[in-house]
């Protein structure tokens, strides 16, 4: 049975709408899937209409942004049972992320490059969901770059010189904000933050588990195959439930398509059994 609990689409920084993720991923083979928009539920009840209309499970996601350090990271928010404190939330990163986006612009422009704010804004198509990814796309449309991942290691990453540091949640508050709304966590692709030190990753992982964090991303299309099987391990080692997601945002070369990526191994215990203890 195939399984996808982390996809985008244009509610943030993903190209399809959220009724066409659906459909992909169904015909994927995709019997259970959850969309994860960053910062955001607001491609929800249309995604979940259609994944009815198609007969597969639909679980409410959305993927929080948080700073940890001076670096960004990902927690998974999976099947709450309060979606209004994920609405009031979200209207204000809406805000956060606009303003953030001016000032980014606004980067550009010492480099000769202007006018980014408009163009990042009408690939978004809303100023309130605005990524670094609609950054990076707008960079790839003038030709400055070959590819996004040439965005964000020249301008872009969490050091870059273009991007502005939000204060996004930090971690021991998006613990409480989602067990406040009684969803489950999920550490998003652990294997795909670089930090100066990698015992860092170590670090994180037992900063999330002692603030009640029980589940990671194991497989993920934003691991490579290397990072899926390290985190196996690592799940077993340290007791912590799998999830496993594409992080789909629309074709991309050397990325899986919804309910693509690499397969959980059978013997893990997934997310999906520690919900349902839940229902
Ligand atoms: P933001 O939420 O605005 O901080 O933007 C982060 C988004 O940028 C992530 O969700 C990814 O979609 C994308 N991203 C981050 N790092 C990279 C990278 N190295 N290459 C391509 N896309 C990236
Ligand atoms: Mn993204
Ligand atoms: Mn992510
Ligand atoms: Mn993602």
């Amino acid at each position: 049975m195939a399984i996808d609990l982390h996809v985008h689409s244009t509610a943030s920084d993903g190209v399809l709408r959220p009724r066409d993720v659906v459909r992909l991923a169904w015909q994927n083979g995709v019997q259970t899937l959850s969309l994860t928009d960053h910062d955001t539920v607001a491609g929800l009840a249309e995604a979940a209409k259609e994944a009815k209309a198609l007969g597969i499970r639909f679980i409410n996601g959305s993927e929080l942004s948080v700073t940890w350090g001076r670096r960004t990271i990902h927690v998974v928010a999976l099947a709450p049972k309060n979606l209004e404190m994920f609405e009031c939330m979200s209207r204000e990163r809406g805000r956060l992320r606009e303003e953030r986006a001016r000032l980014m612009g606004e980067r550009f422009e010492r480099f000769g490059i202007y006018g980014m704010f408009n163009e990042a804004m009408a690939i978004a198509g809303n100023a309130l969901n605005l990524s670094r990814r609609h950054f990076a796309l707008a960079l790839l449309h003038r030709g400055e770059i070959q590819d996004e991942n040439e965005a964000f290691t020249r301008y872009l990453s969490d050091t870059g010189p273009c991007f502005v540091p939000t204060q996004w949640f930090t971690l021991p508050e998006v613990m409480q904000f989602i067990a406040d709304a009684g969803a489950e966590a999920v550490l998003a692709h652990p294997g795909r933050y670089s930090f100066d030190e990698p015992s860092q990753n170590i670090t994180l992982l037992k900063e999330f588990q002692a603030l009640g964090g029980r589940v990671i991303e194991v497989t993920t299309g934003s691991h490579f195959a290397a990072d899926n099987a390290r985190y196996t391990q690592l799940a077993v080692n340290m007791g912590f439930w799998a999830s496993t997601g594409s992080d789909f945002h629309g074709h991309r070369p050397g990325r899986p398509a919804p309910g693509l990526q690499q397969p959980l191994p059978t013997y893990l215990p997934t997310v999906l059994d520690l919900l349902k203890t839940k229902e």
